[in-house]
């Protein structure tokens, strides 16, 4: 039997596997996103003691069967299961949300530190929503967040084609497919960009700032929470693709103000 290696994971995605085994996807703070095997999981309740379920922050061992297959999952142990999640559907809409968005954009390998920091990210957000009444505005700044930790953070500050601060005499748009604000006179002759006011973008960039477990104290009129949403939505359609399975669900439960 090939050693096994300790690490921590957290739980994306559980589907059943034949008979009586599971594939699981779990992020990982020093490999990144990863899919394993657990073998028998659905029987054995010594290896995996109802530990695989969505969101729960687990000690795993992996070993592997055979370079270049698909690590097997020997052992859960459950670290946290984020119980607070289950209380509110509205809490466990938003973290199946941004869960589902882990696990659609985290690179498998990296950068040990950018692992570790998308890791402890994730961990932070899933405990920040655990903490709150999920709004939209809440929605809005950890999707943002999230988008940041996984790399793709938008430029809300200089115009993406000359590098100038936007002044905010002048009109200004936001340009999904270059991910950045845009500039009066850069954007003239650009379609399709969102128009955006600079209050909006500087409440963002102060959103990117805070404190995960204080964003719901930041103030966005309805105006900018508006823009923002638009902003933020636009922004992961274009990298993600697809519409995610939980925006639905998540769009039911979520009240629409703060
Ligand atoms: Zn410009």
């Amino acid at each position: 039997m090939a050693p096994t290696a300790k690490t921590e994971g957290l739980l994306l995605r559980c589907v059943d596997f034949g008979e009586s085994d599971r594939i699981v996807h779990l992020l990982t703070p020093d490999r990144g996103r990863l899919t394993a095997m657990a073998k028998s999981a659905r029987k054995s309740m010594k290896r995996f003691p109802g530990t695989l379920d969505l969101a729960n922050h687990l000690e795993i061992e992996l070993s592997h069967p055979r370079r270049g297959a698909m690590p097997y999952l020997e052992r859960g142990r459950l670290l946290s299961p984020f119980l607070g999640l289950r209380a509110l559907p509205a809490r466990y809409a938003l973290a199946c949300y941004l869960i589902e968005l882990l696990d659609r954009l985290a690179p498998e390998g990296g950068a040990d530190s950018d692992m570790r920091e998308l890791f402890d990210f994730s961990l932070g957000a899933l405990g920040a929503v655990e903490q709150s009444r999920p709004d939209v505005k809440l929605r809005v700044l950890l999707e943002l967040r999230a988008l940041d930790a996984l790399g793709l953070r938008p430029e809300l500050r200089h115009c993406v084609r000359c590098g100038a601060q936007p002044r905010p005499s002048l009109p200004v748009g936001f340009h999904v497919g270059e991910g950045g604000v845009m500039c009066g006179p850069c954007g003239k002759r650009v379609e399709g960009l969102l128009p955006i006011h600079l209050g909006t973008l500087r409440a963002l960039e102060q959103g990117l700032r805070l404190d995960i477990g204080r964003l719901d104290r930041l103030a966005l009129s309805s105006q900018a929470l508006a823009e923002a949403d638009l902003l933020v939505a636009r922004f992961h359609r274009f990298h993600v693709g697809l519409e995610l399975r939980s925006e639905e669900f998540l769009r039911e439960v979520l009240h629409p103000v703060g």
